[in-house]
C-alpha cells in the first residue's frame, strides 16, 4: 500500500494514486532558483521577516481595528511550492498561523498526498486579518493587503503558485473570472512569470467533498508543471 493511501482516503480520493519526488529531492532545487534568482535563502527569510514585522503593525484598512493577531504566513521561505489561501478564519486569528483547524488537516493531507510536509512549502493568505465572522473579503481590503503578498512572492520566489479558491485566484490573476473558468490550465502569474495553478480551498472541500476529485486533478496539474 502506498504510505499516501491513508491521506488520499482522508481527502475521499482512493481511487488515486500519485508517485511524487521524495520530499528530500526538493531541497537543492530550492536553493537553486533562489540562487538563481539572485536572492539567498538566508537573505530571503530576512527579508520575510522585516517584512513580517512591518505586516504586524499595518492599519491599511478596517480589519486591523478587529483582528487579535495578523496572520503572515508560515513554512519554509526557501520551498518550490507556494499555497494561497484566502484570510484567516477565527482559528488562525487566535494562533496567528495560517491553515490550523479543520481545514488546515485536510491541507495538511492535500499536501502529503503529493509527497509534501507542511515544512517544506510556504503558506500565505491574500488578506492577512481576519474578516468579522469570515464574511467574504471587501475589494478595498484586497487591494490594500495584495502589495504585501505580492512582496512574499518576490522574496520567497517559490516555482509554483498554488491558489486555493476564488478570492486568492482573482486576486492573484487580477481576473473576476470563476474559479470554474479558472480551474484546469497552467496561469502565470505576472508579476514574477510564475506558473500557477487554480484549485479549491479545503474550507470548501470540507463542506463539498464530491469537489475532492478535481481537487486532485488539480494537485496533478501542479505536479505535472514541477515534474
Ligand atoms: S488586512 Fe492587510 S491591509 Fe488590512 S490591516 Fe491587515 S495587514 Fe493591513
Amino acid at each position: 500500500m502506498s504510505r499516501h493511501a491513508p491521506y488520499l482516503r482522508e481527502m475521499g480520493l482512493v481511487r488515486w494514486r500519485y508517485s511524487a519526488p521524495a520530499p528530500g529531492e526538493h531541497g537543492s532545487a530550492a536553493a537553486g532558483s533562489a540562487a538563481a534568482a539572485g536572492i539567498q535563502p538566508q537573505g530571503a527569510r530576512k527579508d520575510l521577516a522585516r517584512l513580517a514585522d512591518e505586516v504586524a503593525r499595518c492599519e491599511r484598512c478596517d480589519l486591523h481595528s478587529v483582528r487579535r493577531n495578523v496572520v503572515f504566513g508560515a513554512g519554509d521561505a526557501r520551498a518550490r511550492w507556494l499555497f494561497v489561501g484566502e484570510a484567516p478564519g477565527a482559528e488562525e486569528d487566535k494562533q496567528g498561523l495560517p491553515f490550523v483547524g479543520r481545514a488546515g488537516s485536510l491541507l495538511n493531507a492535500i499536501l502529503f498526498s503529493i509527497g509534501l510536509s507542511r515544512d517544506e512549502v510556504y503558506i500565505a493568505n491574500v488578506l492577512k486579518c481576519r474578516p468579522p465572522n469570515n464574511r467574504d473579503p471587501f475589494g478595498r481590503e484586497v487591494q490594500e493587503c495584495s502589495p504585501y503578498l505580492q512582496q512574499q512572492i518576490s522574496l520567497a520566489q517559490p516555482e509554483i503558485i498554488v491558489a486555493m479558491g476564488r478570492f486568492a485566484a482573482q486576486a492573484l490573476l487580477e481576473t473576476d473570472q470563476s474559479l470554474a473558468q479558472l480551474r484546469g490550465r497552467v496561469h502565470q502569474y505576472k508579476i514574477d512569470q510564475l506558473p500557477l495553478v487554480v484549485t479549491y480551498h479545503p474550507a470548501y472541500l470540507l463542506r463539498s467533498p464530491s469537489a475532492k476529485g478535481k481537487s486532485w486533478e488539480d494537485l496533478r496539474l501542479a505536479c505535472s508543471v514541477m515534474s
